[in-house]
């Protein structure tokens, strides 16, 4: 009958009115997991220089800065060394909470995308050094003009570069490449290091997600470089790929197109993938 067709209709849209709710709640709830893990993490990261710094500042005065040149060099080192490492995290919170609180406004001009790679790769020399890498860039093409937000992408590639550098044991190997056609760039950035589980592999670009014992070169991380990545490639109309085998290596591929008009996407991105 009419009256029971409709029962069931209600019955059917309430269940899945409390599906969807549930599926919420329990998002909400690994989000706040996820943060607190981030702010257990942020909290003991900051602790250790802090008490090395204090602890190297204590023997100093015990022992004489005077009588023992040696050990105050040595003891200074080391202050200095924690200190710059102290800052880098202070400045990752700082950017971390900027980039929870605003939606930032994209301001496109002409760039260029082999121009961009060069830079990233002389910001991260010191990087690439210290971690002994060996890196080839291939761009494929001679036109790599593109309009889009010089800021943003630069840390996109950065991000990447960075990643690539940090998830591989020993001497990283990795590739950059770079194509055009008429529309679209595509930039590829490949590495031979620990590759990501399948299970993960759309989870890396959540907030603050991180595989579980994914740490090499005892760098940690927060968990909010790709999510950061994919928003800017999408507020520039553009899409993210990774492809990765556990223990062989990881590519993730950005597709952007040349011309950003802002009427066709959003001129600003929410953090919220
Ligand atoms: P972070 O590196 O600060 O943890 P990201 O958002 O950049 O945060 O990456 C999320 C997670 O994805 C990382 O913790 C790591 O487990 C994994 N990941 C990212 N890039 C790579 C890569 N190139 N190789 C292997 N794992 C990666």
């Amino acid at each position: 009958t009419p009256q029971l067709l409709f029962s069931l209709f209600l019955l059917a849209t309430t269940a899945l009115a409390f599906a969807v709710i549930y599926r919420n709640l329990q998002r909400q709830q690994r989000l706040v997991q996820l943060k607190n893990d981030f702010i257990s993490n942020v909290t003991h990261e900051l602790k250790t220089p802090i008490a090395t710094v204090g602890v190297a500042l204590e023997a100093l005065q015990s022992f004489g800065v005077d009588r023992n040149p040696e050990q105050t060099r040595e003891y200074l080192a080391i202050s200095r060394q924690e200190l710059d490492r102290l800052a880098m995290l202070v400045d990752k919170v700082l950017k971390t909470a900027l980039f929870e609180q605003q939606s930032l406004a994209l301001a496109p001009e002409p760039l260029d995308a082999a121009e961009l790679v060069q830079q990233v790769l002389g910001t991260l020399r010191p990087q690439l050094e210290k971690y002994n890498a060996q890196y080839q860039y291939v761009p494929e093409g001679s036109d790599f003009g593109l309009r889009g937000d010089r800021i943003h992408l630069t840390n996109v590639l950065y991000n990447l570069l960075d990643n690539a550098l940090k998830y591989s044991p020993s001497t990283p190997i990795i590739t950059i490449r770079l194509w055009e056609d008429a529309t679209h760039l595509r930039l590829e950035v490949l590495d031979e290091g620990i590759g990501i589980p399948e299970l993960y592999q759309q989870k890396i670009f959540e907030k603050f997600f991180r595989v579980p014992s994914g740490d090499v070169h005892n760098v940690k991380g927060y968990g909010l470089g790709l999510s950061y990545v994919a928003s800017v490639v999408r507020s520039h109309g553009g899409s993210i790929e990774v492809e990765s085998t556990l223990g062989h290596g990881s590519r993730f591929t950005i597709q952007l197109p040349r011309n950003l008009s802002l009427s066709s996407t959003a001129s600003t991105f929410k953090s919220t993938p």
